[in-house]
């Protein structure tokens, strides 16, 4: 593999950073050898996108269109090995990947393509003090997209389609846990036909975040992280005015009806809790079922857990394999001891040998201390859910709706129409009813409260990447 992982300035170059040393959680073998980006890359990056910015912004929507398609198709067609990568570096089961990892971004990036022919750059209403008024939808300016590791295509996809649909040039930060994957897709969006600048990829640590961050040439910032690093975000993007989009963390709900039949669960409810071993911050981690068959849906839901083939994510009948790194599996079984230790209970078996080698993090079912333990209260980003039960429907709706993150939610019942009734009642950004699907490429996605500020997707993703002057005319 090349270590020329980043593009800058319209050429693909080597970091003059610090060059990262990690082990597959998977493999077990190093990783991610290619030098990150240094602060005099950013540097000259920032540089790089504000020259670009004017020919970004005269760019024709179907000139627009046509690279957001070009992309779709590259990674349609080339994607098997970034998908790969991906599977190494974050131990996604490859069952999973190719979907989730790569098609999931084809599918934004035609979506977003298809958005543009009809989008309201401008748009003219009746005035409520006479007249008319038009509307225009101005290029932000220049764009920078963080993006985390765990599904880190899809999630610069989100960031770079809109930027480009709006005709802003955009930076992407991504992680140094997914450094060898955007390498590879830095390899694609080198070949794209925009200005030199008009995309680039500069994959680092937190530090060099904060100095994108922290510079005036980005007018717009699109963080998608911890709600810990979004917070020093938000923070310092205000003090300079800079707009913002902040996708945080969750610790969604899925609310089980009490029509469902605990020993044929719909088909994609463990995908709802565990995708990803359960590093998707939309992951249904707090399961809510109905008091009067609790014991009944506790057993149905440690049976469906202790079901799941737990092993190396390469292996294509694999469901669960290891979690990011050795720390992340460490943390999130002391998270689980901890709350055992102050009386919760553990519902699925505990770990077996083999699987705690690499990074397994063993699925489990918790019955919690209480209902406001750490392990209720904090995202733990593996194969761990608790359950809860509720005496009533009115009373699911408050345990849901009770807590500080409000990113994705779902409800499950035989009666789809019943638990539509249910899930309007949820405060949180997305809620879906008997899938294990946390957004529609149309429609806005985004957190309330603690998960986050603003919307990407549908047409709020691309009005996200504009400022409006509106004409007040006769
Ligand atoms: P993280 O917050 O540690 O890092 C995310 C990105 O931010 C990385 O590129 C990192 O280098 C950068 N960063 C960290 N601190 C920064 C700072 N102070 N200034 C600027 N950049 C900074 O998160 P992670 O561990 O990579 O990812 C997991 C988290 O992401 C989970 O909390 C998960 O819920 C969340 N997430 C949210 C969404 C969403 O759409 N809401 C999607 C995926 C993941």
């Amino acid at each position: 593999m090349t270590d020329a992982g980043h593009i800058l300035d319209g050429a693909l170059v080597r970091g003059s950073g610090e060059t990262v040393s990690r082990l597959s959680p998977v493999s077990r073998e190093p990783l991610a050898q290619a030098p990150l980006a240094s602060a005099a890359q950013g540097e000259e990056a920032a540089a790089a996108a504000t020259r670009a910015a004017p020919r970004m912004a005269n760019l024709t929507l179907g000139e627009r269109r046509a690279v957001l398609l070009d992309l779709a198709i590259l990674l349609d067609n080339d994607g098997t090995e970034l998908a790969t990568q991906i599977t190494l570096e974050t131990g996604c089961p490859a069952a999973q990947a190719l979907s989730l990892q790569i098609g999931s971004a084809v599918g934004l990036l035609r979506a977003y393509a298809d958005l543009l022919s009809d989008h309201a750059f401008v748009e003219e209403r009746e005035g409520r003090r006479g007249g008319r008024t038009r509307i225009i939808r101005h290029p932000v300016g220049v764009a920078l997209g963080i993006v985390p590791w765990n599904v880190p295509v899809f999630l610069a996809c989100m960031k770079l389609a809109p930027a480009i649909a709006a005709g802003c040039p955009i930076l992407l930060k991504p992680s140094p846990e997914s450094a060898d994957s955007m390498g590879l897709f830095a390899r694609m969006l080198a070949t794209l036909d925009l200005p030199a600048g008009g995309v680039q990829s500069l994959t680092g640590g937190a530090a060099l975040g904060r100095q994108l961050v922290d510079d005036g040439r980005f007018a717009k910032i699109s963080f998608t992280g911890s709600t810990a690093a979004g917070r020093q975000v938000g923070i310092a993007a205000a003090q300079r005015f800079a707009r913002t989009t902040l996708e945080l963390g969750g610790k969604s709900a899925a609310i089980l009806l009490d029509d469902l039949d605990p020993s044929g669960w719909p088909a994609e409810l463990w995908l709802a809790m565990f995708q990803n071993n359960g590093q998707v911050c939309g992951a249904k981690s707090r399961i809510l079922v109905p008091h009067a068959r609790m014991a009944a849906f506790e057993d149905g839901l440690a049976a469906m857990i202790e079901g799941l083939t737990v092993g190396d994510p390469r292996s294509g009948g694999t469901q669960i394999g290891p979690v990011v790194s050795l720390a992340a599996a460490k943390r999130i079984d002391e998270a689980v001891s901890a709350d055992v230790a102050a009386g919760g209970t553990r519902l699925t078996q505990a770990a077996s040998r083999s699987e705690q080698t690499c990074a397994f993090v063993t699925p489990s079912l918790l019955r919690p201390s209480r209902g406001d333990a750490p392990i209720v209260l904090d995202e733990l980003f593996g194969p761990v859910v608790t359950v809860q039960p509720y005496e009533s429907e009115d009373e699911a709706v408050r345990m849901a709706n009770d807590h500080r993150y409000g990113l994705s939610g779902s409800v499950w019942s035989a009666d789809p129409e019943r638990a539509a009734r249910l899930a309007v009642r949820l405060k949180t950004g997305t809620v879906g009813i008997n899938t294990k699907k946390i957004l529609d490429f149309g429609s806005p996605f985004g957190g309330w409260r603690d998960s986050g500020v603003g919307r990407e997707l549908g047409p709020e993703g691309i009005n996200a990447y504009t400022e409006t002057t509106t004409l007040i005319l006769p």
